[in-house]
């Protein structure tokens, strides 16, 4: 734990934050010999953003070693993060996640799964830019989040106490976001549910769709076992029976995640549903999530979709694939037996489905 900033203190309880930094463009800079973006040693962050001096509070950082690309994230960081959270929660009003965007809304909704009785804001954020480009969009990002991550009410509590993503002036509930910009700022949205807050001259919260639903009484428990037996058959047109064979009924996955068309539909061709009632005659879960970005699954619409669920598959609603991973690996890592896991993929757990 490294100590950056210790400002003046209130009632000796400043307000505190804890950044942490598991990698991303956002901690990088180009390298003087190849120019490839590598991470800098993150303990330099008031440096790249002196801005942060101007906040009265105490920042400390954490970084994760070593730093990685989010291309290389794997549950193991979201299980270090959220021990990381428990560890301190009681010595922070909020946490910042330093976060590569290309997986940050898996990491965001997995860990809104495993966090429990969240009475903190959890803020993920990271940046299209390294932080020492001059364009740079990470210092907005970053200064938005610790704002928002430590942001109270006239009672003393948390604004945001939930997983979320703060991009782009934007702040998106985790298990809702998804990246669809690969190059432009507005990285992230957040299709089926509507913002948490906008970061204009002030930050507008709306509270109305911020889950506050905390006991106070209790405190924070963490979900560390994740079964991570999952695939994912995207559908598209000209699929072979080989390709959905090997995913359906394949050995390594308990559940498979169908991306469907439209309102939750596949194809009606007779050994595709043949491969479907195998595999939930085998015990498989099989969950229905659309490939389009907004809107939901709705299975008795079309007859492609009824046949569907008379083989077995079970409706995914509103939830985006990042959601539906880490809702699967959170449930069927709780040791849950297949039929309660079916009941719960139903629920909705964490705001992760509009029902
Ligand atoms: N490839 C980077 C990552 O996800 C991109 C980024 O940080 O925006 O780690």
């Amino acid at each position: 734990m490294n100590l950056i900033f210790n400002p003046f203190q209130r009632n000796n309880t400043p307000t505190s934050v804890l950044l942490v930094y598991t990698g991303g463009t956002i901690g990088m800079k180009a390298d003087p010999v190849d120019g490839t973006l590598k991470p800098f040693d993150f303990s330099g962050i008031l440096e790249e953003v002196p801005e942060l001096r101007k906040f009265a509070m105490k920042i400390d950082s954490y970084a994760f070693n070593p730093l990685i690309d989010s291309s290389d994230v794997e549950p193991a960081l979201w299980q270090a993060l959220a021990r990381l959270i428990r560890d301190r929660y009681d010595d922070y009003d909020g946490f910042v996640i330093l976060h590569g965007t290309d997986t940050m809304a898996y990491s965001a909704s997995a860990l809104s799964f495993m966090l429990d009785n969240l009475g903190k804001s959890v803020v993920f954020t990271g940046s299209q830019l390294p932080i020492g480009e001059p364009r740079t969009d990470g210092k907005e990002n970053l200064i938005s989040a610790v704002e928002i991550a430590t942001a109270k009410d006239s009672h003393g509590r948390p604004m945001v106490p939930e997983v979320c993503i703060c991009f782009n002036s934007q702040l998106l509930r985790g298990n809702r976001s998804v990246k669809v910009n690969a190059t432009g700022f507005d990285a992230f949205k957040s299709p089926n549910y509507p913002l948490l807050a906008t970061a204009g001259i002030n930050i507008k919260y709306n509270n109305s769709f911020i889950h506050y639903g905390y006991d106070r009484r209790k405190g924070l428990t963490i979900h560390t076992d994740l079964d991570t037996r999952v695939s994912v058959l995207k559908l598209h047109p000209g699929i072979t029976e080989q390709a959905v064979r090997d995913i359906l009924l394949g050995d390594g996955s308990r559940a498979v995640i169908l991306e469907t068309y439209g309102s939750g539909n596949a194809p009606c061709q007779p050994w595709f549903l043949a491969l479907v009632r195998e595999a939930a005659a085998r015990g498989k879960i099989l969950l229905n999530v659309t490939q389009c970005l907004s809107g939901y699954v709705d299975m008795d619409r079309y007859a492609t979709g009824r046949s569907l669920k008379d083989a077995g598959v079970i409706c995914g609603h509103d939830i985006t694939t990042e959601s539906a991973l880490g809702k699967l690996f959170y449930l069927m890592g709780e040791n849950t037996g297949n039929e309660r896991v079916k009941a719960l993929l139903e629920k909705n757990l964490k705001g992760e489905i509009s029902k």
